[in-house]
């Protein structure tokens, strides 16, 4: 094909300049290549001698682009003219829509000490013992193979995406996943892989994206982990502010678990992924400008990172600790003063209230929408309770007995698999359309037997306690009538008296739209998902990595509008549109008079229901 490519066609070309401050990186690369790859013909980037394949992410991010960079875009082949315009405007948009992280104002440093200064990327005070670096591998029984651990990697990557995908944090794993799966294209073994990292690191040493090599060995580390072999931070038992020249982003979740106060970074750039997910995860973090300036490298005593500043203080004196440490007692009773309003219940200013719901993945986060003031749980998102191996069927009850126990009012999902969501244990045919295949309630049909264990785990876990069982992507009544049939076989069949159980659907497929009266007569409530929703109503895949849906489109507020005015049985939404504050005035007119939405957001969302 590129030898006929040659001889047949000849070359386009055209210029384009990298405008966004942040370079041509990980996310939008991602986005560029999937475009290329829509076209039949050779389409490759020159760049200061360098040729890279534009349909492969990992040949574009060697180029190392930088801000005002220039580089050729050329095209050779069937289509060669079309995939050149639709690559160049598909550029510009991404150019446009890639702002700089904002830079957090410092306030003015005040210490008597000597210190060095920083860019700041969580905000917040922390005092402490430094503690330096330093990481071990441990070793687990999970081994699997090569291509397993990178199938299972691609599917955590997934899962992440799916779980954080209003966050900033969603595309960086869904560019994650599409780095992997291009490197999975020629590296079969481990020891391939390794090296291929190892190059990708050294052509990005010393330019300035060079803060992206640890996305590389982020994904080299996630494959490792499924290998049986995760490399873990190795962390102090008390309080401690960790100092190193980067972090995975992988290890940030091992850090927020910790007692990490803070954390100073060396070589990173505030546009890293690993700065990002600091910053999401709310630890007070700077990146010192002068590296090399390391006097405090063996420093043992408190020192004061003080991330309004923008400064770590190594040797502070007595005044400047007690300074610091007023100033966190201040932080922390303020977060106590938001605290204590997060259990008040949101009542608009004209005085309607509005009833806030948590979703939640698993017991960790059932506790936190517990601390966060939810009402109850709008939403258990069941599929990710047991990510990695099948849960046993004690497990299950375990893990929903501790989540049943803490709320009065609570809504489980049976397990909402297929499209987006996979389970590493569980095997779906390969299907073209994942979305609109066996998903959701479907498995009845395929997976009867997973289904049954779950309904059984959740009956004797509920007691007879009132909970409701909701069943995801129902699109007919008779889905639901079998469904609801089936867990009352599921009862029978263990003698369980499920008569306080009521039963509901997710509306999110546009179906149910049009038979609500029919639903009404059967089903006890309804939640709508606007997620699948909108991605249903659009038809955009909802991880779709270029094909953007609108979150305030107005086909979905008048399909909202539709259903709010058409059910007769309790309504609620939990998708994430009741997380988008702008929505909140919106959605409150309409008549939605209960939202679920993720622990985080309680005490936000609560606040703005009282300005509407
Ligand atoms: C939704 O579709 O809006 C929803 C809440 O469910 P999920 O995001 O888990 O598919
Ligand atoms: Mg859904």
């Amino acid at each position: 094909m590129s030898f006929l490519n040659t001889i047949f066609y000849k070359p386009y070309q055209t210029q384009l300049r990298v405008t966004s401050a942040n370079g041509f990186h990980l996310r939008p690369v991602a986005s560029f290549a999937n475009i290329a790859k829509r076209f039949p013909c050779r389409i490759w980037a020159s760049f200061k001698n360098k040729k890279a394949d534009a349909k492969n992410i990992n040949a574009l991010l060697s180029l190392s682009l930088d801000t005002q960079d220039c580089f050729t875009l050329t095209a050779q082949g069937r289509k060669a003219e079309e995939a050149l315009e639709a690559l160049t405007e598909q550029f510009s948009f991404l150019m446009q829509n890639d702002p700089e992280p904002y830079k957090i104002q410092k306030e003015k440093n005040l210490y008597e000490g000597s210190g060095v200064e920083g860019e700041i990327i969580a905000d917040g005070i922390a005092v402490a013992r430094l503690h330096n670096h330093s990481t071990q591998e441990i070793l687990t029984e999970n081994r699997l193979g090569f291509q397993d651990a990178l199938k299972e990697s691609l599917q955590e990557l997934d899962m992440l995406h799916s779980l954080h995908q209003t966050a900033s944090s969603g595309s960086i794993y869904l560019a994650q996943k599409e780095l992997l799966k291009t490197l999975a294209q020629t590296n079969n073994t481990l020891k391939d892989f390794e090296d291929a990292i190892a190059d990708a690191s050294h052509s990005l040493k010393g330019t300035p994206i060079e803060a992206k090599i640890s996305d590389y060995r982020d994904l080299l580390w996630r494959i490792k982990k499924h290998l049986g072999a995760e490399e873990k931070l190795i962390l102090p038992a008390t309080p401690f502010i960790l100092v190193a020249d980067d972090l995975l982003p992988g290890h940030i979740e091992q850090l927020t678990q910790s007692q990490a106060q803070g954390i100073v970074l060396k070589k990173t750039s505030l546009r890293s992924h690993t700065a990002i997910l600091l910053r999401a995860a709310g630890i007070p973090s700077l990146i010192i400008v002068r590296p090399d300036d390391a006097k405090y490298d063996f420093i043992s005593d408190m020192v004061i990172l003080d991330a309004h500043a923008g400064i770590l203080v190594y040797t502070p004196s007595q005044n400047d600790l007690q300074k610091a440490m007023e100033r966190l007692q201040k932080n922390k009773s303020e977060k106590k003063q938001a605290q204590d309003q997060r259990f008040k219940k949101a009542v608009t200013a004209q005085g309607k209230p509005i009833h806030l719901f948590a979703n939640v993945s698993d017991v960790k986060s059932a506790k936190e929408a517990k601390e966060e003031g939810a009402e109850g749980i709008g939403l258990l998102r069941s599929e990710f309770l047991f990510t990695q191996t099948k849960p046993s069927f004690e497990a299950q009850v375990h893990a929903y007995k501790e989540i049943f126990a803490l709320f009065e009012d609570i809504t489980v999902r049976t397990l909402d698999i297929g499209g987006d969501k996979a389970l590493p244990y569980m095997q779906l045919p390969y299907e073209s359309n994942p979305f609109l295949g066996v998903r959701g309630i479907r498995l009845l049909e395929t997976h009867p037997e997973i289904l049954e264990e779950q309904l059984h785990a959740i009956f004797i876990a509920a007691q007879r306690k009132p909970i409701k069982i909701m069943f995801p992507m129902v699109a007919r009544t008779e889905e639901f009538i079998q469904a609801k049939a089936f867990a009352y076989r599921v009862a029978k069949k263990y003698g369980l008296d499920i008569s306080s159980i009521r039963f509901g659907i997710m509306i999110e497929v546009p179906s149910v739209l049009f038979l609500l009266q029919q639903f009404n007569k059967v089903v006890d409530f309804y939640s709508v998902g606007t997620n699948d929703l909108n991605q249903y109503l659009f038809a955009i895949e909802r991880t779709h990595p270029t094909l953007k849906l609108d979150a305030h489109s107005s086909v979905l507020f008048d399909a909202l509008e539709k259903i709010v005015k058409e059910v007769a049985k309790p309504l609620s939404l939990c998708g994430e549109l009741a997380s988008n504050k702008e929505a909140i005035p919106k959605l409150v007119a309409l008549g939605i008079e209960t939202l679920s939405v993720s622990a985080k957001m309680i005490s936000t969302i609560k606040e703005e229901i009282r300005h509407v």
